[in-house]
């Protein structure tokens, strides 16, 4: 069997292939010359895996959407504090180049142009790479592979950038920019430059998705502190004054680039990549939108729509055992907080008394942290009832030794085995 998704991914971009709305960018002089009909569409597991489709080959400049990575690697090294002070993290509802600042003389948000030019005059350097160099390593990392700048955008951009270049001056004026802003917009226009394909995108993407941990190599590449701060400004900023309709059609935390780019990561999920160089009145591909609403409709993306949890976290109770005095819950699932408090509850039913409780975890496919230690502190409680706690646990998801009332926890391989011992 082959798995249906790249002819669903196909299906998708030969659905939208005639729609020929919409403008190429003509203020960066390069990107007029984009051939409109270019189509791709790309998409990421949080495993890894990555299904492409269309142009899929072509590379094209980042533009915007490196403003998501420039302002992780700044809050990865210098923490969530220090650039709030700098920059805000409200929607703005102008466009993306507006020469606004909040009521604190800050820019607005990360996303705008303001915002970028902010976060790329924030990276820590100690002079032997500019920023944006940094910036493409970091950016590279993430693809898993190595990118480019495009010299030829670049210099484009770089002779009609008068209206970066006055927000920069505005930026400096007020003390946002601390050096010199032409420098700052030139390392801007450049990290923009960065040439990728939907694949690297959605790559790229899978990182956030992942909660930071690149699936392809586990290696950690950003804290889950700093992927939800990205992620949340995307939600609320990424799609310039089209925030609100984007989060209500399609409520996939997402980033625009003029080039005709669109990357959208649904947290735990997935990323996908689009790239059509059309865009609309917003700077958004037209094409793009399209496609990102199709896929948050047919595959049931949307942010709001999340999936109930399982409605049992107790797959089976019985008791066995001389007289019945092993009580043995098997779960399964995952256990996050709704499950624990539904476990608890049901714990909660068991007579004070000498007991054996059996808990089986084997089947639980994931622990989250409040899910630990709500789990933890009901083992404590039930220790404190009289009961002796027993857990099969062989991936050892728990991860701990002691509770927290510092008593031992007794854990087995293996449900059959640990009964046996008991009859
Ligand atoms: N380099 C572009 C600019 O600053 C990026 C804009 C965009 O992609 O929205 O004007």
């Amino acid at each position: 069997m082959r798995t249906p998704v790249p002819d669903y991914l196909a299906h998708v971009l030969d659905d939208c292939d005639d729609h020929h709305i919409g403008q190429l960018a003509d203020y960066i002089p390069e990107l007029a010359q984009a051939n409109p009909n270019q189509l791709a569409l790309a998409i990421s597991t949080v495993d890894g895996e990555i299904y492409s489709v269309g142009d899929d080959e072509v590379e094209f400049t980042i533009q915007s959407m490196s403003k998501p990575f420039t302002y992780a690697y700044v809050l990865q090294h210098l923490g969530i504090e220090t650039v709030l002070n700098k920059v805000g993290v409200e929607p703005s509802g102008e466009a993306f180049n507006q020469i606004s600042l909040d009521k604190e003389n800050r820019p607005k948000n990360p996303m705008i142009n303001s915002g970028a030019i902010t976060t790329h005059s924030l990276i820590p350097t100690d002079g032997s790479q500019s920023s944006a160099e940094i910036l493409r390593a970091f950016m590279s990392e993430l693809a898993g592979r190595e990118l480019h700048f495009d010299e030829q955008v670049y210099a484009s951009e770089i002779k009609t950038a008068y209206r970066n270049l006055s927000i920069g001056y505005m930026l400096r004026t007020v003390g946002i920019l601390e050096t010199d802003p032409v420098h700052i917009v030139n390392g801007y226009i450049r990290q923009c430059s960065i040439r990728v394909t939907v694949k690297d995108l959605v790559r790229m993407g899978s990182v956030l998705a992942n909660g930071g941990v690149d699936p392809k190599t586990g290696k950690r590449l950003l804290n889950r502190e700093v992927v939800r701060q990205v992620l949340s400004v995307m939600m609320s900023c990424g799609m310039y004054d089209a925030a609100g309709d984007w989060l209500t059609t399609v409520g996939i935390p997402a980033k625009s680039g003029v080039a005709g780019g669109i990357l959208g990561v649904l947290p735990g999920q997935v990323g996908i990549a689009v790239f059509s160089p059309k865009l609309d009145e917003h700077g958004n591909s037209v094409r793009g939108i399209d496609i990102m609403e199709r896929l948050s409709r047919d595959m049931g993306l949307h942010l709001m729509e999340a999936a109930p949890s399982a409605q049992t976290i107790v797959q089976s109770h019985y008791l066995t055992g001389v007289d019945d005095s092993i009580s043995v819950y098997v779960l399964r699932g995952v256990l996050k907080f709704t499950e624990a408090e539904m476990l608890l509850r049901i714990l909660q039913n068991e007579p004070e008394g000498h007991s054996k409780i059996v808990i089986d975890l084997s089947k639980i496919s994931l622990i989250q942290d409040v899910g630990k230690r709500m789990f933890l502190e009901g083992i404590d409680r039930l220790i404190d009832d009289g009961h002796t706690l027993l857990l099969v646990d062989p991936e050892r998801r728990l991860d701990h030794s002691r509770t927290y009332k510092d008593r031992v926890l007794h854990v087995f391989e293996n449900l059959d085995e640990l009964l046996e011992q008991q009859h």
